[in-house]
């Protein structure tokens, strides 16, 4: 199946723990694909998401593969890591590009289809998932990026995401927006010119 448009997501969830093992087990994922920053761990710190700390626990009792599939550096994912004690990590990973989506499939012993990707930004996350073909799951970002090299780029990074929300919610029937907080940090300009 050739995905016609890469940024947007085939499913999209308010919260990590709303991505049961039930859920995962009736699309047939048998491992999960996961970004850190904003996904697991708050953006540029080193503290876990306790939600995300939770569902990662709720994957290892049901038997879930979950494998870090990160852009950062192996120093940045390494406080991530070793507090979730996650088994599959890989670092440095040029999301979109195609490099490590089969060789992460392998390492967990898994099959193409057997995977999905779970992450909060569609330019990186859900595009190399669509490009890869498994199932790609968009989760609404918890904070607005603190770093002060990358604020602005997201400003424009997600004005772009939320033209994707509406197009989702047009297809869907749903009514998914950015939280407040993520809200609060972007342009006016760029939330009049994306009316739901
Ligand atoms: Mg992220």
């Amino acid at each position: 199946m050739i995905k016609e448009e890469l940024y947007l997501p085939d499913v999209i969830f308010n919260s990590i723990l709303e991505i049961t093992p039930e859920y995962l087990a009736s699309q047939g994922i048998k491992g999960v694909l996961c970004d850190t920053d904003n996904t697991l761990a708050y953006d540029n710190r080193k503290e876990i998401i306790p939600e995300a700390a939770e569902w990662v626990k709720m994957m290892d009792e049901a038997g879930i593969k979950v494998c870090i599939m990160s852009n950062a550096y192996w120093v940045r994912n390494y406080p991530v890591v070793k507090a979730l004690g996650i088994k599959y990590y890989q670092t440095r990973c040029h999301k979109p590009r195609q490099i490590y989506y089969e060789k992460l499939t392998k390492r967990m012993g898994l099959k193409h289809g057997e995977v999905c990707m779970l992450g909060d930004q569609m330019k990186t996350d859900i595009v190399g998932a669509n490009r890869a073909d498994i199932l790609s799951i968009y989760l609404m970002p918890y904070a607005f990026e603190t770093n002060p090299f990358y604020k602005n780029i997201f400003k424009k990074r997600r004005a772009i995401e939320r033209k994707y929300l509406k197009m989702y919610n047009e297809l869907h029937g749903t009514q998914f927006d950015f939280p407040p907080q993520i809200k609060a940090e972007m342009r006016e300009e760029d939330l009049k010119e994306c009316v739901f």
